[in-house]
């Protein structure tokens, strides 16, 4: 529960920061999963993970997103069509 609970609370706190942002994919059964070719080991499986697309012309840099990601616990994976966020590695 507070792994979840630092996952929220700091999306809400990149929501603020980047109000842009939009979550395309959150939680994910294990099926799911594996169909859209999600790894086995993917936070999405523990709700701690979700993919964000962004407006026109709001797409922060990697590297401002990911400072704002730090600051909260979280981290990103920039992807072609969206950012993967996920709690830091660290943290799980
Ligand atoms: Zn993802």
């Amino acid at each position: 529960m507070r792994r979840y609970s630092t996952f929220n609370w700091g999306m809400f706190y990149l929501r603020q920061q980047f109000p842009g942002a939009s979550v395309t994919s959150w939680g994910r059964s294990a099926a799911h999963n594996k169909a859209v070719g999600g790894r086995d080991d993917s936070q999405h499986l523990g709700w701690t993970a979700c993919d964000v697309v962004w407006d026109d012309r709001t797409r922060p840099p990697l590297e401002v997103l990911q400072h704002e990601a730090t600051k909260v616990g979280l981290e990103v994976d920039r992807e072609a069509d969206h950012d993967h966020i996920e709690i830091a590695r660290a943290y799980v």
